[in-house]
């Protein structure tokens, strides 16, 4: 019998230790830093990077080689509970995305030169990094569709092309861009992935856009200065040199894969993290107002609402937690890995905006406030159905896993008179004889 919900007891300190630190020191460090430009902000944070340093809990999602905890899946998921409590913790713990993403993908993917030039500088957290992919014109679900183009002209790489929700583009020093090499080629073989500075020639920071999180953010020109800022890009005839490129021309979307490995829950494991904290508040409140009488928490309909959040906050915990169990049993990339992958994707954001609803619906207009931190939450928590890909897709991708393999039958396997048939060739006589002799 080896299922075993316990934790670790070495892992438990770190868990323990990690959660004051989150509740004592991040949260109040977030809201120190309203108001405050990337640069004042990184002087007010180092000194926390450094103690988390100190205590050798920086950058868990990487293996001890390239200076992380590397504890694995099961591990990370709890950690990142803990961290997704906070927007802010995952950055001051080195494991923000898209940065963690990035140093996974040149992990696996870049030279020892590049190594030394981007990566270490990434884990050390003095460079800050983007992904950019996604184009304003071209479905971000089906990125074989991207046409910002890469073309080699003696010894560099030229990139001409167009992207949007480059997600801290404006704050960091290099982005990675996925660029097509060969509109030719098979779908999954036409693109690579570049290095390219964020302050280069031919590259053209647009504006931070306009969102739910930041509405402000809107013109042309328009640079948030701070990180959670989603960026449009022009690149024109952007030179870099030929070892800007990870891997090989054509590479570009099995090094997507890579970058997508076990990072893909971490962020559903932020988000259950996110929504326990909403849910204390609900249970909070729901003890604190009251009203006809009693506190909320006596009415009816509250419970209802608590009972209801405890049940999905659960279930989506344990499914991200078995998602987990599974990519440190077979990988990130096996049947059963995509299928559980899949399935948090979409379950957790949703999970989350109805905790987060319910939670703003007990604080009644204190819960619409900007003195409370949940229309932000539930502001961010949209995001998710569509950023790390649309629901949809991560549904179809949990239909195919289940339905491959499947063969088409005749007669339904269950179907009631063939099932009839077959019992009364095993167990006929014995029905007969019990009619007659039982009575
Ligand atoms: C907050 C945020 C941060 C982001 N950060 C980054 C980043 O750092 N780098 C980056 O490159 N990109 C980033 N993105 C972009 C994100 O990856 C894309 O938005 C996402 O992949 C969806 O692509 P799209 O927006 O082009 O929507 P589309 O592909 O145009 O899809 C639109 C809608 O169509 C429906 N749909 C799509 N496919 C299917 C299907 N197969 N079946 C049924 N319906 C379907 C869905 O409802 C979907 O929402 C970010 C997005 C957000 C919102």
């Amino acid at each position: 019998m080896s299922w075993d919900f316990s934790t670790d007891p070495e892992l438990q300190l770190q868990l323990d230790w990690t959660r004051r630190y989150v509740d004592e020191v991040i949260l109040p460090l977030e809201v120190a830093g309203e108001g405050l430009n990337q640069r004042q902000l990184d002087a007010l944070w180092q000194p926390c990077k450094d103690e988390v340093k100190a205590r050798g809990f920086w950058a868990p999602h990487l293996p001890p080689e390239h200076g992380g905890g590397g504890k694995g899946q099961m591990a990370l998921a709890l950690i990142h509970e803990i961290l997704g409590r906070s927007v802010l913790a995952p950055e001051i713990f080195g494991c923000q995305a898209p940065d963690s993403g990035n140093a996974e993908l040149l992990a696996v993917g870049a030279t020892p030169a590049q190594r030394e030039r981007w990566l270490y500088p990434l884990l050390a957290g003095t460079v800050r990094s983007t992904f950019a992919l996604t184009e304003p014109h071209n479905s971000g679900s089906d990125p074989t569709g991207i046409t910002t183009r890469c073309v080699r002209d003696g010894d560099d790489w030229v990139i001409d092309g167009h992207k949007w929700f480059a997600s801290n583009a404006s704050v960091s020093d290099f982005m990675i861009v996925m660029a097509v090499t060969n509109p030719e080629a098979a779908p999954h073989r036409r693109a690579a992935m570049l290095v390219v500075p964020c302050r280069h020639p031919g590259v053209r920071l647009l504006r931070d856009v306009g969102t739910m999180h930041h509405p402000e953010a809107v013109a042309e020109g328009a640079l948030m200065d701070r990180i959670g800022g989603h960026t449009e890009i022009l690149f024109e005839n952007c030179r870099v040199p030929l070892d800007h490129m990870i891997g090989q021309p054509g590479e570009g979307f099995v090094l997507a894969q890579k970058r997508l490995g076990g990072g893909r829950i971490h962020h559903a494991m932020r988000c259950i993290g996110q929504a326990n904290r909403a849910f204390e508040m609900l249970l909070e409140r729901a003890v604190s107002r009251s009203t006809r009488g009693k506190p909320l928490g006596q009415q009816q309909l509250v419970q209802d609402m608590i009972a209801e959040s405890c049940a999905e906050l659960e279930m989506a915990r344990l499914l991200v937690l078995r998602a987990a169990w599974t990519i440190d049993r077979e990988g990130a990339h096996g049947h059963a890995a995509r299928r559980d992958i899949a399935l948090v994707k979409f379950v957790v954001p949703r999970t989350l905006l109805a905790i987060v609803d319910r939670a703003i619906q007990v604080h009644g207009a204190l819960g619409y406030t900007t003195d409370m931190p949940l229309e932000e939450m539930y502001r961010m928590a949209r995001a998710l159905r569509i950023a790390d890909g649309a629901d949809e897709v991560h549904k179809q991708t949990v239909a195919r896993e289940l339905l491959a393999g499947r063969q088409p039958v005749a007669e339904p396997t269950d179907y009631l008179p063939s099932l009839r048939r077959r019992a009364r060739e095993l167990f006929g006589a014995r029905v007969a004889q019990i009619r007659q002799g039982v009575r």
